[in-house]
């Protein structure tokens, strides 16, 4: 049986090393870099069975789990999957199964995207910076806050438009004891590019930052899905599941069962 899996996040790196391991033929193909999303992470200290790390660390235990299942990567952007059929740019490749393993793309301001200093992900961000503005506040924007802490930005600014905080209250509590400046109920509304800076209008004012990341939600990544679904799986946030490593990497695991039991 040959599988091939799209995405080399921990959802397709899971897949990767479980399948691999049954001695199934699997092919991985990953548009960027292994690791997925986590890479972004300052802290992950919720899956028991790993110390608490950073994103980076644990991107690289994934690596070398995906190097040690010898499974073919291919570095090339699914554009859509057909009857079993993967097209990317410059090929076509024909398995019996597949799984979509994609993750999630950021919900965009496109208004906001006035430079390369607007970003989606923290690793994204310029490097050398001294003043970040942050907009949202969930745990991806005070887990970014303290990141940039920890790189060293000065002044890091976390813009919510309400007043309804959705992290965990251990990264709250330390991003603000750590010197990050918290706007309540301070919607963005405007971000223009002045050249070195970025100005951001509030209702209260104007603001002059180096960079903005943008952590607004994110939804559903998935390529074009056509024809027969019946040797398809869609695993991971890619299906929509809470956004959680352990949730994605289990999720996994289960449809890979089902595919090693010919479910
Ligand atoms: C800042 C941050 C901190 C986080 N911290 C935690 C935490 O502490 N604990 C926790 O449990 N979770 C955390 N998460 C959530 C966690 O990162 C995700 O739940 C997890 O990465 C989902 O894995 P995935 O493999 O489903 O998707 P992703 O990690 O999004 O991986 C998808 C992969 O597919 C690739 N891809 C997408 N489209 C294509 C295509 N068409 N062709 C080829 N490749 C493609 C992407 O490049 C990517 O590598 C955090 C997320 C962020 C952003």
């Amino acid at each position: 049986m040959r599988v091939g899996i799209v995405g080399a996040g921990p959802a397709g790196v899971t897949a990767a090393v479980f399948l691999s391991r049954y001695g199934i033929d699997v092919t991985i193909f990953e548009k960027e870099e292994i690791g997925g999303l986590i890479a972004n992470a300052w802290r992950v200290e919720n899956l028991p069975v790993v110390f608490p790390c950073s994103g980076e660390e644990l991107v690289a235990v994934l690596r070398k789990r995906l190097e040690e299942s010898k499974v073919i990567v291919i570095y090339e952007e699914v554009l859509s999957v057909e009857d079993g059929v993967l097209k990317t740019k410059l090929n076509s490749y024909g398995f019996d199964k597949l799984i979509v393993a994609t993750g999630t793309k950021p919900k965009r301001i496109e208004d906001f995207e006035v430079n390369q200093n607007v970003v989606y992900e923290f690793k994204r961000l310029p490097r050398g910076i001294g003043r970040l503005a942050i907009y949202g506040a969930g745990d991806v924007a005070f887990d970014g806050a303290l990141k940039a802490k920890e790189m060293g930005i000065e002044e890091v600014h976390i813009f919510n438009r309400t007043d309804r905080i959705r992290a965990v209250p251990k990264l709250v509590q330390l991003a603000l004891s750590s010197g990050v400046q918290y706007h309540s109920f301070e919607p963005v509304r405007r971000v223009e590019d002045r050249g070195d800076e970025l100005e951001l209008y509030t209702d209260d004012g104007r603001y002059q930052f180096e960079a903005l990341l943008l952590c607004l939600g994110r939804v559903p990544n998935l390529p074009v899905l056509r024809g027969e679904t019946k040797n398809l799986y869609v695993v991971g946030d890619a299906s929509g599941n809470f956004r959680q490593l352990a949730i994605a990497m289990g999720h996994t695991t289960e449809v890979c069962m089902k595919i090693v039991h010919g479910e």
